[in-house]
C-alpha cells in the first residue's frame, strides 16, 4: 500500500493497518471525485427507476447526467411533502425509493413549524457507518496515543415517535445509538467511551447526563478527550456538573448512585463502576466548589487533548465560552452531516474553527451546487455544478440526490469553496440559509420571529411598532432576546409586567417543536426575553446604520442583531425586561 501517497500529516504515517485502509480508500474516493459520483448516480437512478417519483419525468431507464439533468428538477421539502405523507400514512409502493423506507428521520429542519421528516433505508446505516469509521484514522494522523485513553462523549437519544402507518420517527443520532452498529461495535482501542452504552441509551436525559458525567468523573485520568455533538451539548453538560457536582462527589465518597438515576440497566451496569474513592471526592469538591471556573476542563481532565464538538456555523458562538472552560483547548470539528445524508468530513481537524473546510465524500450521495447569489429564476436547475466543478472562493448551496429516494434536494446549507483534496472540493459551512436564531438545534426563521411576535402583541391593547432579536449565549443555557419598541405615548400607558409575561410565553408558544423541545425535553434553551425599549429607540438605529454608510432607502429594521455597537445603543435605551414566566407546551406526540 502506497502510505507515502495518503495524505500529508504532520505525523508520519497511519498508526496501524485498518487506519492505512480508511486512509487510502479516502484518497481513492477524492482522487476519482467525478468517476464515483457518475456511478453513484447511475446506482441511484437504476435502482430507483421504477419509483414513482422518478417514472413520472420519463427517463426511460436513463442513468445518464445528461439526462437526469434535463428532466428532473430541483425541489425543497415542501414539493417532496406530499409523497413524504403518503409514506407516513402507511403507502408502502415505491414512492420515492425501489427500497423499503425503513424509518424516518426528524430533522431538526423545520416545515410548518414540525420537524421534517427525512425518508431512510436500512442500508443508508452502513454508509453513516462507513463516515464514522474515518474519522478516527484521520484524527490519530494528528493526536498521538489516543489508543492510551478514553473519550468522554456526552451522547443522548430524543423521544421517538411513529406515524399513522407506524414507521419510527426520530433524530438520526437516536437511530445510529440505538443500531446494532453501535450497540456492538467492535472493541477498537482509538475508541473507548467513559459512557456505558445503559446511559447513552437512557430516555431520561437527567439520567443519562448524570451517569455519563459520574462515569467522567471516575476516569477523569484516562480521559484523553471529550465532546458532544455540538458544542452547545458540550457546555450542557458543564452547567449539569455547576448544578449536581455536590450530589456527584457523595456518590464518589460513597461508592454509591444517586437514588433518582432509577434505570434498572444503568443501576445495573453501574455495579461495575462504582468504588468509593474518598481522594477524589475531596478533590471533586476542591476544584467545583471554587468561585471561578476558568479552565475547569483542563482541571478536572488533566490530559485532555481536545474537545470534539462542532464550532462551525451556528455553534460559533460558543467558541469564547467553551476557550473560558477549557483554556483555549483545540476544538476538533471532524464531520458534517445531515438527517438527510452525511456528508463529509474535515481532514484537518486540528486546525482553528475560522480554518474549518470540510471534504465531501463523493461516494455518500450525488451531490450538486446552486451557486449562491440573488438569481432565483426558474431556470435555476439548469446552473447547477457537479461536485468537481466548483471554483475556488464561491458559494453555493447544497443540493443532494440520495440512495434513499430524494432527487436533486435543496439541503439549504451554504458553502463556500475553499480548496481541493485530490479531485474533491473543500467547504466552509458558510450559513444554512434563513435561520435568524439558534441557540441549540433550533433553528428560527424570521417568518417564524415575525408570526410569533404577531401573535403575542394580540395580547396587548397597544401595538408593536418594531422589533428585533438577538440569541443570548453569555449564560447557560442560552435564549431568545426579543426587543419590542411599543406605541405608548406615556411610560403610565405601558402593559402590565404581567401581561408581557404572557407576550414572552406566547411568543414561545408559537415557535416551531424545536425550539420548543429544546425548551421543555432538553432544557439547552431558557425562557424568552422581551427587552422594551423607549419610543425612538429604532429610529436611532436606523440613525446609526445610515451613519455607517446604509442608504435611507433600502434600510431595512435588522430583525436579528449581534454587532455590538448596536446592541450596546438597544441595552442602553431598555425600559423593563421581562421573562417568560413558564413552559411551552410541547410533547412527542403532539402534532399541532
Ligand atoms: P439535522 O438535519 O437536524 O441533522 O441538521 C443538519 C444541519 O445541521 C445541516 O444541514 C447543517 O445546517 C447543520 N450542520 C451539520 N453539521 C454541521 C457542521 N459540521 N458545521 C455546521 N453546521 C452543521
Amino acid at each position: 500500500m502506497a502510505v507515502d501517497s495518503i495524505l500529508s500529516s504532520p505525523l508520519g504515517p497511519p498508526a496501524c493497518e485498518k487506519d492505512a485502509k480508511a486512509l487510502q480508500f479516502i484518497e481513492e474516493m477524492t482522487r476519482n471525485a467525478d468517476s464515483v459520483q457518475e456511478n453513484v448516480l447511475a446506482q441511484i437512478l437504476g435502482r430507483n427507476a421504477d419509483t414513482e417519483y422518478l417514472k413520472s419525468f420519463n427517463l426511460d431507464g436513463a442513468t445518464d447526467r445528461h439526462t437526469f439533468k434535463s428532466k428532473i428538477p430541483m425541489v425543497t421539502y415542501e414539493d417532496f411533502h406530499p409523497f413524504i405523507q403518503r409514506i407516513a400514512d402507511g403507502d408502502r409502493s415505491p414512492i420515492l425509493s425501489s427500497h423499503p423506507v425503513s424509518e424516518f428521520l426528524t430533522s431538526s429542519g423545520t416545515s410548518a413549524g414540525e420537524r421534517k421528516l427525512m425518508p431512510t433505508i436500512k442500508e443508508e446505516l452502513e454508509r453513516r457507518q462507513l463516515l464514522y469509521s474515518l474519522l478516527m484514522p484521520v484524527m490519530n494522523l494528528y493526536v498521538s496515543g489516543l489508543d492510551k485513553g478514553k473519550g468522554l462523549y456526552f451522547l443522548f437519544i430524543k423521544s421517538e415517535t411513529k406515524t399513522p402507518g407506524g414507521l419510527l420517527a426520530r433524530p438520526v443520532l437516536t437511530s445510529y445509538y440505538k443500531s446494532d452498529h453501535f450497540k456492538t461495535r467492535p472493541h477498537d482501542p482509538y475508541n473507548v467511551y467513559t459512557s456505558p452504552n445503559e446511559a447513552i441509551l437512557c430516555p431520561d436525559s437527567f439520567q443519562s447526563m448524570y451517569t455519563q458525567t459520574l462515569c467522567g468523573l471516575y476516569n477523569r485520568h484516562q480521559v484523553l478527550r471529550i465532546g458532544a455533538v455540538f458544542a452547545s451539548g458540550l457546555l450542557r453538560a458543564i452547567r449539569f456538573l455547576q448544578l449536581n457536582w455536590h450530589q456527584l462527589s457523595h456518590d464518589i465518597r460513597a461508592g454509591s448512585l444517586n437514588p433518582k438515576v432509577t434505570d434498572p440497566s444503568i443501576r445495573h451496569c453501574m455495579t461495575r463502576i462504582l468504588r468509593p474513592d474518598p481522594e477524589l471526592a475531596d478533590f471533586i469538591l476542591s476544584e467545583c466548589s471554587k468561585d471561578n471556573w476558568e479552565r475547569i476542563i483542563t482541571r478536572i481532565w488533566p490530559n485532555t487533548k481536545y474537545l470534539d464538538v462542532i464550532v462551525t456555523g451556528a455553534m460559533a458562538q460558543y467558541i469564547p465560552t467553551l476557550d473560558y472552560y477549557s483554556g483555549g483547548l483545540p476544538k476538533a470539528c471532524t464531520m458534517y452531516a445531515s438527517s438527510e445524508c452525511y456528508f463529509g468530513l474535515n481532514l484537518n481537524p486540528m486546525c482553528k474553527p475560522s480554518e474549518v473546510s470540510y471534504t465531501i465524500m463523493p461516494n455518500m450521495a450525488y451531490f450538486e451546487f446552486l451557486p449562491h447569489d440573488n438569481n432565483n429564476s426558474n431556470s435555476a436547475a439548469a446552473r447547477l455544478v457537479d461536485l468537481v466543478d466548483v471554483e475556488v472562493g464561491r458559494e453555493y448551496e447544497l443540493v443532494i440526490t440520495t440512495y434513499a429516494g430524494l432527487s436533486r434536494y435543496r439541503v439549504g446549507d451554504i458553502l463556500r469553496v475553499t480548496g481541493f483534496h485530490n479531485a474533491a472540493p473543500q467547504f466552509q459551512f458558510v450559513r444554512r440559509k434563513n435561520v435568524l436564531l439558534s441557540i441549540d438545534s433550533d433553528k428560527t426563521d424570521e417568518a417564524e420571529l415575525q408570526a410569533a411576535v404577531d401573535r403575542a402583541s394580540r395580547l396587548l391593547n397597544t401595538s408593536v411598532v418594531e422589533y428585533t432579536s438577538y440569541a443570548d449565549t453569555a449564560t447557560i443555557p442560552g435564549h431568545y432576546v426579543v426587543y419590542w419598541e411599543l406605541m405608548v405615548r406615556e411610560a403610565s400607558q405601558a402593559p402590565e409586567a404581567g401581561v408581557l409575561e404572557r407576550c414572552c410565553l406566547e411568543m414561545e408558544e408559537s415557535l416551531n417543536s424545536v425550539y420548543r423541545q429544546c425548551r421543555v425535553a432538553d432544557g439547552s434553551i431558557g425562557p424568552l426575553e422581551i427587552r422594551v425599549v423607549r419610543n425612538g429607540t429604532f429610529e436611532e438605529l436606523m440613525d446609526y446604520a445610515i451613519s455607517r454608510g446604509a442608504s435611507i432607502n433600502q434600510y431595512k429594521v435588522p430583525r436579528c442583531v449581534s454587532f455590538t455597537p448596536i446592541m450596546e445603543l438597544l441595552d442602553s435605551r431598555v425600559v423593563s425586561t421581562h421573562f417568560s414566566p413558564s413552559l411551552p407546551h410541547w410533547g412527542p406526540h403532539s402534532r399541532r
